[in-house]
């Protein structure tokens, strides 16, 4: 399969060209030029098909041309060793649980698969080892340090802010050692992401190591994503013993909690396999440029402003190329997904009232997605929002809301009782430099 760039500057790139660059050279995203469709027998008995099963078929339809069968299921099995389960919350709301992997948030999925899949591509040429380099601001880091932890041949760097990151986020990437260092820079996040930026354009750097990003909108995470929706509808078909291959089709509302829109596109990229759903809604937070761009037809980023939903807090989301280049035109966009918006007050609001209505504790960022299916969903929709993390993982915001304390599931207190290591590094290129050439090979 051949992947295109967004902005179409750039040469067609095979699918290890473009897992191991992320960005094309003109600053696109990639996308496959062609989104292969599902049998109706695969529809058909989706409901008696395993996760892993039903992820098997979904990544051959991706990368079945590019890998072969046997080490792609191995990859994928590897990836799905946790469950992704469908828990009804209220009348007609269920919620999509993706907080059950190692780091208790959606992104685990995307950055195990990306893992395994450039540890295949460079062990099959017998390469030296790639170094992965990645700033964070918190749960980026956590996500690809785990999904990477353990990977033959590749080594990953995380550039973190001193400080500025939360006591939990930054003991799951400080914690684990083995092929993972932690570098804690005397700065912000900016300073990070241009410590990153400038040692992939350093020519010396480059030419010594092998260096590369793990960045969200690589294909290698992207499309992955898309394995649970369909897991998601096997189950919520299962529940209604169902066994039409098209139920769902005029009644099935999906709602993704959206921030950079990669996880909503690879959903849009299953409905277009030809997942049985009726729409999908985006639910943003007070960073509501999609909304926007729905009711006005012109896309306008503008800065981010900090809300309770913080991995949402996105002024520019990368992914929108991908649901033009998917859609088109705004009419198009507008036919297939509709938005909403809410700001802290609002999710702080709906928290609070699901926990005493429900006793179902949902996070920041799933409350914007139940919100939108409470006050969207019309007579005889049913509907799915995905919650993307753990309400754990923002224990103080959530304690403080519930009045109750919250406490930490075991995958994420055992973090907090490993030894923190991590190498102190200022802000200064010059010495990131002498680092990597000291410390990589
Ligand atoms: C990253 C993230 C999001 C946003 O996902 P996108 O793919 O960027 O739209 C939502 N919720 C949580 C908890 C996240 O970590």
């Amino acid at each position: 399969m051949k992947y295109y760039s967004t902005n179409h500057q750039a040469p067609e790139a095979t699918l290890e060209q473009a897992v191991v660059k992320g960005l094309a050279p003109d600053r696109g995203l990639y996308m496959p030029e062609r989104i292969k469709q599902l049998p109706a027998s695969f529809y058909e008995h989706i409901q008696e098909m395993s996760f892993q099963q039903i992820a098997c078929q979904v990544a051959d339809a991706f990368f079945g041309e590019d890998i072969p069968a046997d080490t792609l299921h191995r990859l994928v099995n590897d990836t799905l060793s946790f469950e992704t389960p469908l828990v009804p919350v209220s009348e007609g709301i269920d919620s999509l649980e993706l907080f059950h992997g190692p780091t208790s948030a959606f992104k685990d999925v995307g950055a195990r698969f990306m893992a395994r899949l450039l540890g295949y591509f460079t062990g099959r040429q017998g390469q030296r080892q790639v170094n992965v380099l990645v700033a964070t601001s918190g749960d980026t880091g956590s996500a690809v340090a785990n999904g990477f932890l353990g990977v033959e041949g590749i080594h990953v760097y995380v550039l973190y802010p001193k400080g500025l990151v939360s006591d939990i986020q930054e003991m799951q990437f400080t914690t684990l050692g083995r092929n993972i260092t932690a570098v804690e820079v005397d700065g912000t996040f900016d300073d990070c992401q241009r410590l990153v930026k400038s040692a992939f354009m350093d020519e010396d750097l480059n030419r010594q190591l092998y260096l590369t990003s793990a960045n969200s909108i690589n294909v290698a995470r992207f499309l992955p994503q898309a394995f649970y929706y369909f897991n998601a509808y096997a189950q919520w078909k299962r529940r209604a013993g169902q066994t039409a291959p098209d139920y769902g089709r005029d009644r099935l509302v999906i709602c993704v909690p959206s921030g950079n829109f990669g996880n909503i596109t690879a959903g849009l990229f299953a409905w277009e396999m030809g997942l049985p759903v009726k729409r999908f809604i985006a639910a943003n937070n007070r960073n509501d440029i999609f909304l926007k761009y729905l009711q006005s037809g012109h896309y306008d980023p503008r800065p981010s402003v900090a809300t309770l939903a913080n991995a949402m807090d996105v002024g520019d989301p990368s992914n929108f190329a991908r649901v033009m280049a998917l859609y088109g035109d705004h009419a198009t966009v507008c036919r297939h997904v509709s938005g909403a918006a809410y700001n802290d007050e609002q999710i702080a609001e709906t928290i609070r009232q699901v926990w005493q209505q429900h006793r179902y504790l949902l996070d920041p960022h799933g409350a914007c997605g139940y919100r939108a299916l409470q006050e969207h969903l019309q007579p005889g929709e049913s509907g799915i929002f995905l919650e993307t993390a753990h309400p754990a993982k923002f224990k103080h915001t959530v304690e403080a809301i519930i009045g109750e304390p919250v406490a930490l599931p075991e995958r994420l207190a055992a973090f907090m009782r490993g030894q923190k290591q991590s190498v102190a590094m200022s802000a200064d290129f010059a010495a990131f430099k002498r680092y990597l050439s000291t410390e990589a090979h």
